[in-house]
């Protein structure tokens, strides 16, 4: 989501990833443990003692959120979605879901299964306590197992509120739809909440900073900000979504794209073609028949002595699934092979044979125009 991310393991055939900023949580979490919350509840410990447990309660936040999203994305496995897999981040941890619910009662099913998780957790860890405690145990494992009790408590009843993207959000836009059957509205509503209370939560961040609770105050604040932003990314997704399903490449490929035979030297290439179109990609022909394509990021990554001696050939991408797509492919299909290889432009095929370019810059245009005409408030 923000940076690089590191795959730590598979769990029942979902791979979990780490993105770089969840480090910073993570020390963020051991941090104020350690120096705050365990010290308060529990005194005169030594000063290790509370690092330990600061480290161990920020590694069952990390166990808590990877069980949470599990159970949304072992529903929407049930419902036949599929999960490319789960990230923990800085604001906690998402399933990457490829597709949307097929319908209300999936995305009901898959959304209430968080926090459901959540509890059962919770109640987990505040029994382990509970034995624990008759058990006399030490004052370190207690507080442990009862902060990760509470902190579960909070997971779900944070994620309950009806505020889009949120699991209370799309349990909301799941009863919106499932009463309207209009997936749009029920998406607008349910992300104008989202935004809502984004908003509500900024403030709250500066009235607690105002208070003198600043990382109290600037955290609320980053998670405002994120749920916000979230809720209107999410929105405009499915605006695209509607706008693009049902419509075949065909309808936004531009005919007759310029092609460039293989054999020809970079240097000609940037001269003869590049700077004439300021085109980003080219495909490339050997005797009229379509092998590749090649890119200006292709070109740049080429030493510039070396563009009279190596052709187009040799640094062009082979024709493949990643810079291709069938001319009856549906629009939205070609939007998300874009966003998952980073590349703007596809060639567009019918029958082996090149007919046209699609980019990305169209789609976009077209999405636009439409939702210009089709505003309805
Ligand atoms: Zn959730």
């Amino acid at each position: 989501m923000f940076g690089p991310k590191t795959r730590l393991f598979k769990i029942f055939g979902f791979e979990v990833k780490l993105d770089a900023s969840w480090f910073f949580l993570a020390l963020l979490i051991s941090w104020s443990l350690a120096q705050g919350y365990f010290p308060a509840l529990y005194e005169g410990l030594p000063k290790q003692t509370y690092w330990s447990m600061g480290v161990i309660g920020a590694i069952g936040i990390f166990f808590s959120i990877i069980f949470h999203e599990l159970s949304h994305s072992l529903v929407a496995r049930q419902y036949g979605l599929t999960i490319k897999g789960i990230t923990l981040f800085i604001f906690g941890g998402v399933a990457e879901m490829e597709n949307e619910p097929p319908n209300a009662k999936a995305e009901f099913m898959m959304a209430i299964a968080g926090p459901i998780a959540s509890f059962v957790l919770s109640a987990g860890f505040y029994g382990l306590f509970l034995v624990a405690e008759s058990a006399n145990a030490m004052a370190p494992l207690l507080g442990v197992l009862r902060y990760l009790a509470m902190v579960n408590m909070m997971l779900a009843v944070f994620n309950l509120v009806p505020a889009f993207p949120m699991d209370g959000g799309r349990m909301l836009r799941a009863a919106l739809w499932h009463k309207t059957g209009d997936l749009s509205r029920a998406t607008r509503t349910a992300s104008r909440a989202g935004s809502l209370f984004g908003i509500l939560l900024m403030i709250l961040g500066v009235i607690s900073i105002a208070s003198g609770n600043f990382i109290g105050g600037l955290w609320w604040i980053l998670i405002g900000l994120f749920v916000q932003s979230a809720a209107s990314a999410h929105y405009i997704q499915i605006q695209v979504r509607q706008v693009l399903e049902g419509e075949t490449v065909s309808r936004f490929m531009t005919r007759d794209p310029v092609t460039i035979d293989g054999e020809l030297p970079i240097r000609k290439l940037v001269d003869e073609y590049v700077y004439a179109h300021h085109h980003k990609m080219f495909p490339v022909l050997d005797g009229g028949l379509l092998i590749g394509s090649v890119s200006t990021r292709a070109i740049k990554a080429t030493p510039r002595e070396q563009w009279d001696q190596i052709s187009v050939r040799q640094i062009m991408d082979p024709l493949d699934q990643k810079n291709a797509i069938d001319i009856d492919a549906d629009a939205m299909k070609a939007l998300e092979l874009m966003r998952r290889t980073g590349n703007s432009r596809l060639m567009v095929i019918n029958e082996g044979q090149l007919v046209g370019l699609i980019a990305l810059k169209d789609l976009m245009e077209l999405f636009a125009l439409k939702m210009e005409l089709e505003k309805d408030d």
